[in-house]
């Protein structure tokens, strides 16, 4: 007994010492003890860059230097369009074009998306997919170089996310990989292709459907970010249900004839209403909102149809299949409390949580590491500063200059507090894939706003663009070269990420893409948009067509109004 009683002292003894490392740490990241999760521990060993390689690499960063000027262009063509998503018309026939000029093979309206595309070159394997989004942000118009809110168009449409960023990247890199394989008979096919929609998580998953991916070794998307980094197993995305909700009643008289009518609007309105009080009771990481695309026609009418369109986001893909239930359960509930019916359920986007490979993310981050941070100028960082102090930050940060010294350990599933999604998750779930995000953009900014447009035909967005082709083309090169890295990644792809979980899609076998997707909208404000595009023949930067002095911010000596 006594021997029981001091040995249970030593373990509360030597339990304090070993709690003590473990508290710190808590301290800093949440998180205690040895990270044992496979997606961490797996090993992953990198060949180091021969001469040969050291050779190549060089060449493409000079290059892609080389190519800056034509690059910043692609950028403030894309950007001066301004397109929403299924309406990307002039940004998918501009860039599709240019890589047509370049050599690339494209076929256009691909899985039955008319502004989707595949654009390819080389032969044999491996076979390296290069993707980012297109599509931009309502309401989210602004000149560019400006550090307050200045729409070129009130109300129009605008590169309120740095779409507009992504492909031009990823053609710049592709056009020096492909001019090294063909000086250096390298062999391998390059494949690039854009993120229709992606505000709407609705084309993707289609991409995926119609097959694009079956024949790829791996996948590097690109996003804008304020940081210049990339990240491997769970992510931060959520997975995400897009779903509109139609409701049909009986149209009357409002006033002469009320009791003839049934209102879908009332409908609506429960389903809404009933979905806010059970919000409360859902868990912390779960994220829903919604907007009335029909709510009637005039008060007068009692409303016979109307519409309520969802977002429905969970950590992981059952979780948010569950949420949705729940929100088709409340649909019903509200027909059936108004006299109505639920006539249709239309599934307009969707998209699993992002899971990213190990191996390629630490290929890719030695090359980020080699590449570095752009210089940034005054300018650049006097617009920075102008922007963050607009939206109220007292002692406004400006840009980001360093890279991180580590790749970070992904999040733990508890740690998970959802947030934003990209329906690049169904892509990572079927072919392994990285997210490059590169620095052209501000940090601190709200995301979906005008505020993260000023950047993104300026300076500080053709050198984040630049930065983010380097690395991208380097990580090209060390795949078509290193066949231990696509090797490594399918590795992990097959035994860690998908050994207990099957990728299937979670829209049905009936849903088509939703190409009507903001058509109204681009009809109502093209024409006069179009006034605004970019002539590059005319103009060496978007900026000076504008005639915008870079930056122009408001006097910082006087107060924000
Ligand atoms: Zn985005």
């Amino acid at each position: 007994m006594r021997q029981l009683q001091s040995q249970l002292a030593i373990a509360a003894l030597s339990g304090v010492a070993l709690m003590l490392p473990t508290a710190v740490r808590a301290q800093r990241g949440g998180r205690g003890g040895p990270d044992n999760r496979p997606e961490v521990t797996f090993p992953v060993n990198l060949p180091t860059d021969d001469a040969r390689m050291a050779a190549l690499k060089k060449d493409a960063v000079r290059m892609i230097d080389s190519m800056s000027t034509f690059t910043g262009q692609m950028v403030d063509e894309v950007f001066s369009f301004g397109e929403l998503g299924m309406q990307e018309f002039e940004t998918s026939k501009y860039l599709t074009g240019i890589l047509e000029q370049n050599g690339f093979k494209v076929t256009r309206g691909i899985a039955g998306i008319p502004t989707a595309w595949v654009a390819t070159w080389g032969s044999g394997k491996p076979v390296i997919s290069l993707g980012s989004d297109i599509d931009d942000i309502p309401q989210a118009n602004q000149k560019p170089g400006v550090g307050y809110k200045d729409p070129l168009v009130p109300g129009a449409p605008g590169h309120g996310e740095g779409h507009n960023s992504g492909v031009p990247l990823n053609i710049t890199a592709a056009i020096a990989v492909k001019t090294l394989m063909e000086r250096n008979h390298i062999q391998g096919t390059l494949q690039l292709w854009p993120g229709v929609a992606e505000e709407q998580m609705a084309a993707k998953a289609y991409l995926v459907r119609a097959g694009l991916f079956k024949d790829v070794d791996a996948v590097l998307f690109c996003h804008v970010g304020s940081d210049f980094g990339v990240s491997y197993g769970t992510s931060g995305q959520n997975a995400l249900i897009s779903a509109q909700f139609n409701f049909v009643g009986k149209s009357a008289h409002a006033a002469g004839d009320p009791w003839a009518g049934r209102s879908a609007l009332d409908a609506v309105e429960l389903m809404d209403v009933a979905w806010n009080y059970r919000r409360e009771h859902l868990p912390l990481t779960q994220r829903s909102h919604y907007v009335i695309t029909d709510g009637g026609d005039q008060p007068n009418v009692v409303p016979p149809t109307a519409s309520v369109w969802y977002f429905f986001r969970e950590t992981d893909t059952p979780k948010v299949q569950a949420l949705f239930a729940l929100g088709d359960t409340i649909a019903r509930a509200a027909a059936m409390m108004t006299g109505t019916q639920l006539t249709s359920v239309n599934i307009l986007g969707s998209g699993w949580s992002g899971f990213f490979s190990k191996p390629i993310a630490e290929d890719m981050f030695q090359n980020i590491k080699a590449v570095g941070m752009p210089a940034w100028s005054d300018a650049d960082q006097t617009l920075a500063r102008g922007i963050q102090r607009e939206l109220g930050e007292t002692s406004p940060r400006g840009l980001s200059t360093r890279v991180p010294d580590q790749l970070r350990t992904p999040p733990r599933q508890e740690d998970l507090r959802g947030g934003g999604s990209d329906d690049i998750g169904d892509i990572s779930w079927n072919v392994p894939t990285v997210t490059l995000r590169y620095p052209a953009n501000i940090p601190g900014l709200p995301g979906h706003n005008w505020a993260n447009a000023i950047s993104m035909a300026t300076p500080l967005a053709h050198k984040g663009v630049t930065a983010g082709a380097k690395a991208q083309a380097m990580t090209v090169l060390d795949l078509l070269l290193k066949p231990t890295v696509v090797s490594q990644a399918w590795d992990y792809f097959n035994n860690v990420q998908t050994k207990d979980i099957k990728y299937f899609p979670l829209m049905r076998p009936e849903d088509k893409p939703a190409i009507w997707l903001n058509k109204a909208i681009m009809e109502k404000y093209r024409p006069e948009m179009r006034k605004y595009y970019y002539d590059p023949t005319k103009y060496k930067t978007y900026l000076d067509q504008l005639g915008i002095k870079y930056p122009t911010v408001r006097d910082t000596t006087k107060a924000v109004p």
